[in-house]
């Protein structure tokens, strides 16, 4: 049986892959983007079911489709998935779904890759990796595995049900953990937030979303992290969207300790950085009020004053007095969700695209092997490539990378190179070869 062609494979059908299929689509480029699962299917089933957008509506979205309902709302994860399979229908994405890409090889003989998938193998002239910026759960071994103690990563998190009666120590405090643990200590539960280094911008001041600042300010667009001290910021869309505010939380119930930093005998022990890490987060809120007023005031807005946005609460008890061990049978701990990030998982992508750490190897998502892209990474080429509105301008960047290339390899000099060759009398004779043409349908061989 011929093996399958097509000129670009894009792999993975979350928002990443769908912007490829659109900015591919509207040049247009043959191409074919293959998705294990379903369509966005990391929001209906790596999400815990309370997940809400972390933006409201009118931001975190593609540009050509709006959600219905109110802009202002924070939208469902269902939804959010939903909203994704409408987009591929709008712009009949030639989507596969149900079909695992297990490698990438170059041939050696041909230009382009061979794809091996479930369903048998696809030669493509480019492949574009859109398979998540968070693909394993990173569970840091610092507790080992104990009778009595369910351990989760917070990919696994559904709802307070799901966790055994008893205790509960969230470890990690950016965007899933601060959620997770606020949702436990509303369901009843006695929980122990573990808090490292964040930022926590507020949700939203002199009448505007965060969303909206960190875009006027250009945060969103930011090129890198600063290589020291850059941390991950703490927001949530829930209850109607509220600030994280550790004080707050504390206050309603929640104990506050440190980085989790060892185990042994069953007690826990916490790095004395409470404080820091909390102070740490003020100062990232405060700096975006005044960035935010000094905004306002050098462009003649006329938004409302809101000094109230400065007043903190109190440091409750535990921040003036930190827990730093803590035996787990003692508090009643049964249940450990471990906040702690996601790595990358680039296995089947035998190519020189990545590092010895697997670490993908690329400039705005070229990559170091010609012809493999990657989209949708945290900080492909800005702050906002891992989020929905992000990604679509990187892949509209890949796109225009992808047609240049392919511009190029359609070349054809108006003058045929000569061509050296040796006689059979030992005569060197110059022969100008006849001049290819350039023929479409041979772009992917
Ligand atoms: C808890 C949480 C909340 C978030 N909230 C927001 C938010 O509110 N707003 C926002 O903008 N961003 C948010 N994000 C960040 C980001 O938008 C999501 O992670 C989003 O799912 C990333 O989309 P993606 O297409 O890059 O990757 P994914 O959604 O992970 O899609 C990758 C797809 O590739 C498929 N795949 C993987 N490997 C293969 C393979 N070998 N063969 C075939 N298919 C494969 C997967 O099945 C998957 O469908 C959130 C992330 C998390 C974890």
């Amino acid at each position: 049986m011929p093996v399958e062609k097509i000129e670009v494979l894009v792999v993975g059908a979350g928002q990443a892959g769908v912007a490829m299929s659109e900015h591919l689509g509207r040049a247009g480029v043959p191409h074919l983007v293959l998705e294990r699962a379903r369509i966005a299917e990391g929001w209906r089933t790596s999400r815990w079911d309370s997940l809400v957008a972390n933006g409201p509506a009118w931001h975190d979205r593609f540009p050509g489709l709006k959600f219905a309902g109110d802009p202002d709302a924070f939208v469902g994860k269902e939804a959010v998935a939903d909203y994704f399979v409408d987009y591929a229908s709008k712009i009949a994405a030639p989507i596969r779904c149900g079909v695992e890409v297990t490698s990438v090889q170059r041939p050696a003989d041909r230009p382009g890759f061979r794809v091996e998938t479930s369903q048998g193998p696809i030669e493509a002239r480019y492949v574009v990796a859109a398979t998540g910026p968070f693909q394993r759960p990173v569970m840091p071994p610092i507790m080992p595995e104990t009778a009595g103690i369910v351990q989760i990563h917070s990919a696994d998190y559904r709802n307070p049900a799901q966790l055994p009666a008893g205790a509960v120590l969230v470890v990690g405090a950016v965007s899933s953990g601060a959620q997770i643990a606020d949702e436990l200590n509303r369901a009843g539960r006695r929980v122990y937030l573990s808090v490292g280094p964040h930022g926590r911008p507020p949700r939203a001041y002199r009448g505007r979303d965060f969303v909206w600042w960190l875009g006027v300010l250009n945060k969103w667009d930011v090129e890198a992290p600063p290589t020291t001290d850059h941390v991950t910021i703490a927001v949530s869309g829930a209850y109607g969207g509220q600030t994280v505010e550790f004080r707050r939380l504390a206050a309603e119930g929640l104990t506050l300790v440190g980085r989790t930093s060892s185990c042994s005998n069953g007690v826990l022990g916490f790095a004395p950085d409470l404080g820091d890490n909390v102070r740490g987060g003020d100062m990232d809120y405060l700096s975006v009020l005044d960035e935010a007023d000094a905004y306002v005031a050098r462009n003649g807005l006329d938004l409302p004053q809101e000094p109230q946005a400065r007043d903190l609460p109190p440091d409750p008890a535990c921040m003036i007095n930190p827990i730093l061990s803590l035996d787990l049978k003692a508090a009643g701990i049964t249940s450990i969700i471990w906040a702690t990030g996601f790595a990358l998982d680039f296995g089947w992508l035998k190519v020189a695209a990545c590092d010895d750490h697997g670490q993908p190897r690329h400039r705005r998502g070229v990559s170091a092997e010609p012809g493999v892209y990657f989209v949708g990474l945290p900080w492909l080429s800005r702050r906002g490539s891992a989020f929905i509105w992000g990604v679509w301008h990187d892949a509209k960047f890949v796109t225009d990378h992808i047609v240049k290339q392919r511009s190029y390899l359609a070349y054809e000099p108006a003058t045929p190179p000569l061509d050296t060759t040796q006689t059979s009398a030992g005569l060197s004779a110059q022969v100008r070869s006849p001049r290819h043409q350039p023929n479409p349908s041979e772009a992917i061989r």
